[in-house]
């Protein structure tokens, strides 16, 4: 049966690809990933490779219009990860490095779209980057987006198989704050403790946090000074936001560019930004997540959720520019963790819930 023979190429092909190591940076491993795809693919659309400054960007298209698949073919694992932690089978689950983050969702967009009916216009992107803030990739995802009808990001799914329909905004800052040394017997009178001037910023920056909207603030390495018997003349943290509306992006933004001075000797300077802006649902995204369920609903007989997640994908790129669904691709565990692993058992679902949404999003 076509299903069954569907689900063990995604097998083989999701070993072939966790076998390849592709850390981001490591242009050949990600290369090779895409060789992959580009083999399996290749009679299913036109494929275009382009170089960036993070590796290579592969492009699997057919037609105008439809739905954008998106996927990246980085991991967090360096090199040399397979060999403590190898490939392997258990029961109904599989291990190994990338295989849930997000080999095992470029497996099934690659199973989706060998099954697809050759009138249905689609395009897969998959992104070298993402793991380190697609910098480089940005500017093509964006793009790909504004012409599509929907975005699929195969980024794993939620426990039971919800998906993403929400994401944060992450802030990446560094508090420099420069005060006046000055002998700390002698005369302390004369220095501005930098060290005082960032316990104070550690208070007030937790002030800014809105627990009902989800805005959180972590500082999260402090450090300063030289010596015991130096009022500190340097000091600096680094601080981890999250938002999940665009608003309190904006809120925060405008408060860090202007921040206050407790000891007016002291310079203070917040600088950082939002790598990504948050993923808000709106009406049509909302639209396309009734589809998603329904099509589950056919597939499994269980309610699909979508939940609202603090971590960030490409998807916070494409959200405002089209209806974004995320958390289409493996569920499992551990990503980013030694226990990474898929349930193999959600594949197939997966594989057929992308692929009815690729119809769906072909359609006028
Ligand atoms: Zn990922």
């Amino acid at each position: 049966m076509a299903t069954r023979r569907a689900s063990n190429d995604m097998r083989q092909w999701l070993e072939t690809m966790v076998a390849i190591e592709s850390p981001s940076g490591d242009a050949e491993g990600i290369g090779q990933v895409m060789d992959v795809v580009a083999e399996v693919l290749g009679d299913k659309g036109a494929v275009s490779r382009t170089p960036t400054s993070a590796g290579p960007m592969l492009e699997v298209s057919r037609g105008q219009g439809g739905a954008l698949i998106l996927a990246h073919a980085d991991t967090v694992w360096s090199r040399g990860t397979l060999a403590e932690m190898p490939w392997r089978e258990q029961g109904d689950w599989v291990y190994g490095p990338g295989c849930l983050d997000m080999k095992g969702g470029i497996a099934i967009a690659m199973a989706a779209i060998r099954n697809l009916p050759d009138n249905v216009p689609y395009t897969l992107l998959i992104t070298p980057d993402e793991e380190v803030g697609s910098d480089a990739s940005r500017e093509a995802i964006e793009e790909a987006a504004r012409r599509s009808r929907l975005v699929l990001v195969l980024e794993s799914g939620m426990p039971g198989g919800a998906v993403k329909v929400g994401r944060a905004g992450v802030g990446d800052y560094t508090l420099h704050i420069r005060g006046v040394e000055s002998h700390a017997g002698l005369e302390p009178e004369k220095g501005a403790s930098a060290i005082k001037e960032l316990a104070h910023h550690i208070q007030w920056i937790e002030g800014l946090e809105n627990k009902v909207l989800g805005t959180t603030l972590n500082m999260g390495v402090v450090q300063g000074g030289t010596r015991s018997n130096v009022v500190a003349g340097k000091a600096w943290a680094h601080i981890d936001i999250r938002v999940t509306t665009r608003s309190e992006m904006e809120r925060i933004e405008a408060i860090l560019s202007a921040p206050p001075r407790f000891d007016a000797r002291c310079e203070v300077v917040y600088e950082g930004g939002f790598n990504r802006p948050p993923m808000e649902p709106n009406a049509q995204s909302q639209t396309w997540f009734r589809e998603a369920s329904d099509i589950w609903r056919q597939v499994t007989g269980e309610d699909l959720a979508g939940v609202r997640v603090g971590g960030a994908s490409d998807g916070n790129f494409t959200a405002p520019l089209a209806p974004t669904l995320d958390g289409l691709g493996p569920v499992g565990q551990g990503a980013h963790a030694r226990n990474e692993g898929v349930d193999w058992r959600y594949m197939e679902p997966r594989r057929q819930l992308v692929q009815e949404l690729l119809v769906r999003a072909g359609r006028s």
